[in-house]
């Protein structure tokens, strides 16, 4: 899995824009983002960390699997 730095400017067809369930930003502790075939068990995110694209985050249920 490759993480990336920052939001990047525009998403490879097919890829969504995923982080974990860790709010605040990139650089906190525990925070990660990365490009992902869209699946269920992301859900829409409107934390504002990537205003210019739609993003999704893991869905809290399952994050707490190991
Ligand atoms: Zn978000």
């Amino acid at each position: 899995m490759e993480y990336l730095t920052k939001p990047p400017k525009f998403l490879p067809i097919g890829k969504v824009l995923v982080h974990n369930h860790v709010k605040s930003g990139l650089g906190s502790r525990g925070f990660r983002a990365w490009l992902a075939d869209p699946d269920e068990k992301y859900e829409i995110c409107t934390c504002g960390w990537a205003p210019h694209l739609e993003h999704y985050r893991v869905k809290p249920t399952l994050a707490k699997s190991p």
